[in-house]
């Protein structure tokens, strides 16, 4: 087709389409293209002239049109986006990006078992339902030349066609579309079959050639007998659609096409029912066959009638009546719609038909939610990705990463350490987009965090979060207790056994939750707090003074006195393995200083300085206090956060100035904060990562030799 014949094409269905936009799109394209061949040899640029005279013959708009035509230049040539946007304005530009976005599925073996999905995700990703019908026309063109593809990729075509994109086509009633993607999948997928069915209609066809005809005249003489102006044809059997029936109904050929079929097309809906009146009155009906689908019309707004009768020669027959509109539709579905909208005037209402085509298409939503002037908005609750698999996980909106580690597997979220999103390693919390490929990447030391639950967004995930957690902090308080028992214990020079506790459970049974009978049990309530600990202490050892000494000092002097076990994968030596550990956020302890762990409730224990003021607090309760060192094997390259406060200068260089000595040292600035500027000196608070306190004592030593510092200190609050 040349460049003026499209145009023409176009003009005489819709006089006021922008003419001298259409032959740039034309000449763009074309020029995109030009280096570029199909399989077949031909210049590439044939393909989407081909799909746009497929819309033309759709009659659809301009801007359909040269989308149409421009739909593959962003995928394979130099153009982007911005061009065309700049080129051809936003909705031309808009329809081509979600071709191209739709260009990047790939339906793999495995996933074509979750078809359904497939659409749906097709349908969110189309946004307008003009990229559907793009889609469409761009694979009826494929399928229509797939001959020229290698072996491989046209059963993979034909297979993800008869998949997903013609029950699209059935949905969206564009049955004419639908039929001819059919065939070519059946020719492609299945030719024995095709070849036998078709040699076999082929043979039928010129035997009963007369039958048809003499069918079709006696109808004719019927209905214009009775005043109803009609036309009456004879329906050809399609192949795919017999072969299908067979396999449907297990039944032979023959049983399928001994029933002709025929089309009464009117003028009216009244005509309709008139012309049935006149068949059931003349030939006897066969039962089970008759349909209204224009009282009840299909899902997708196919509209007819339908029977079955003993016609005329006595042979069994099928009629489909139906009118002129009906017959339009349910050729050609939503394109048929098109033309409606011109000369609409109001906004909003020229897409009404499609809020309503929609509203069938998706009964169960409501319409309103879904749809925005032209856009599709089905699923948009939803988004689809998919495994490295193929496998397509359906996640609700704002789902993340760690949503989809769990939608796989809970034992997979539950070791999750970190994702890859189309082949990038990517955060936990990344927020999925339709589409996305998402791997995830375990170990099988790894353990959910509590921080997980608020990055999660659907409940499976959030549910399985939790009960980790409850889990985790049972353990917890249970090894905190046991460690408060050993440590007391210890101090008196005497010995702890879990099985101690076994006479006291029925004493604290109040205290327990329902069912809860065992020493873990007991020792879990001492761990949190619910049972104190020093009262079950003094049930064991009456001996002991109940105020026992503060000796939180003392333990620093017995360092002789190391502990039984240690872990060495553990930053700091001293406690019992598999307790969780945490440095306290308000002295931020670093190698090299003199540091005690803390038993926190739920928290394992938590590290602090000597000297912070914090400690203070646990000064009534020696029993949390644990005597803790650094593992300096374990420290070789493990960083650190410490605080340094600075009092410098208020000059614009001295930020550079700070980072440029941080650097030099080879120390991470995590934060940093300017506070109280007032007479020319400013505050500045920095986080740094250090090793040890020695790395950040030459860091400290740096700053004071500087001449805009006027004051350097390490925080320790
Ligand atoms: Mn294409």
């Amino acid at each position: 087709m040349r460049q003026y014949e499209l145009v023409e094409k176009v003009k005489s269905y819709d006089p006021v389409a922008d003419e001298e936009a259409l032959n740039r799109a034309y000449v763009f394209a074309m020029k995109m293209h030009a280096a570029q061949k199909r399989e077949s040899g031909d210049p590439y640029f044939s393909h989407p002239l081909e799909v746009a005279e497929i819309l033309i013959s759709y009659r659809m708009d301009c801007a359909t049109i040269m989308a149409a035509l421009l739909h593959d230049t962003v995928e394979d040539t130099a153009a982007s986006y911005e061009d065309l946007k700049e080129l051809f304005g936003q909705t031309v530009a808009d329809l081509v990006r979600g071709m191209t976005k739709l260009s990047k599925l790939e339906i793999t073996p495995e996933a074509s078992k979750q078809a359904q999905n497939f659409q749906k995700l097709v349908l969110a990703i189309s946004e307008d339902i003009r990229v559907l019908l793009i889609k469409l026309a761009d694979r009826l063109h494929n399928m229509r030349s797939l001959h020229i593809r290698a072996e491989e990729k046209r059963l993979r075509i034909a297979k993800e066609t008869l998949e997903i994109y013609v029950p699209l086509a059935e949905r969206m009633g564009m049955q004419a579309l639908k039929d001819e993607l059919e065939d070519y999948c059946f020719f492609n997928l299945y030719p024995d079959a095709h070849k036998t069915i078709e040699s076999r209609l082929r043979f039928l066809s010129e035997t009963g050639k007369n039958d048809v005809q003499t069918v079709v005249e006696q109808l004719q003489k019927d209905l214009a007998e009775h005043d109803i102006p009609a036309q009456v044809k004879g329906r050809e059997k399609r192949p795919y659609s017999i072969w299908h029936k067979m396999q449907k109904k297990n039944i032979p050929f023959e049983q399928v096409c001994d029933i002709i079929a025929f089309r009464i097309i009117v003028d009216n809906i009244e005509d309709c029912y008139k012309a049935l009146g006149v068949i059931h009155t003349k030939y006897p009906m066969i039962g089970g066959r008759y349909k209204d689908y224009i009282s009840t019309p299909k899902q997708n707004g196919y509209r007819s009638l339908h029977t079955g009768v003993i016609g005329p020669l006595n042979r069994r027959i099928e009629v489909q009546i139906r009118s002129k509109d009906m017959d339009k539709v349910a050729e050609l579905g939503v394109a048929a719609h098109w033309e409606y909208k011109q000369g609409a005037t109001k906004e909003g209402t020229q897409y009404r038909w499609l809020r309503d085509l929609l509203d069938l298409m998706n009964r169960c939503s409501d319409p309103n939610d879904f749809l925005e002037h032209t856009k599709i908005a089905l699923y948009q609750d939803q988004v689809f990705c998919f495994s490295p698999k193929g496998d397509l996980i359906t996640l609700p909106q704002g789902a993340t990463a760690i949503d989809f580690a769990y939608a796989v597997h809970s034992r997979v979220g539950d070791t999750c350490v970190g994702v890859k999103i189309n082949g990038k390693i990517t955060p936990l919390r990344t927020e999925l987009k339709n589409g996305d490929q998402v791997e995830v990447l375990t170990n099988k030391n790894q353990t959910p965090s509590p921080e997980w639950e608020h990055i999660a967004v659907t409940a499976k995930a959030k549910a399985s979060i939790r009960r980790f957690i409850r889990a985790q902090q049972y353990e917890q308080n249970i090894q905190n207790a046991r460690n408060m028992f050993l440590n007391e214990t210890k101090y008196f020079g005497l010995s702890f056994n879990d099985k101690e506790l076994q006479p006291l459970i029925q004493k604290y049974k109040s205290f327990l939750k329902a069912g809860q009978d065992q020493v873990d049990d007991l020792l879990a309530a001492i761990g949190a707090g619910v049972v104190s600990f020093k009262d079950v202490f003094h049930e064991l050892h009456p001996e002991c003074s109940k105020s026992t000494l503060k000796k939180a000092l003392s333990l620093f002097k017995k360092k002789e006195q190391k502990p039984e076990e240690t872990n060495k994968n553990m930053p700091v030596v001293g406690l019992i393995p598999g307790i969780s550990l945490n440095f306290a956020k308000c002295c931020h302890p670093i190698p090299g200083d003199s540091i005690v762990g803390i038993i926190t409730t739920g928290k394992g224990v938590t590290i602090h300085t000597v000297d912070c003021t914090h400690l203070n607090q646990y000064q009534e309760e020696p029993e949390r206090w644990i005597p803790v060192e650094w593992n300096s094997a374990m420290l070789q390259n493990k960083i650190l956060p410490a605080r340094i406060c600075l009092e410098v200068e208020d000059k614009p260089s001295v930020l550079s100035e700070i980072t440029t000595i941080t650097a030099k040292q080879n120390i991470a600035v995590t934060n940093l904060k300017i506070q109280n500027r007032k007479n020319g000196l400013s505050e500045i608070i920095l986080e740094v990562e250090v090793k040890d306190s020695s790395s950040l004592d030459l860091l400290l030593q740096s700053f004071r030799s500087c001449q805009f510092v006027s004051n350097v200190h390490r925080l320790k609050f």
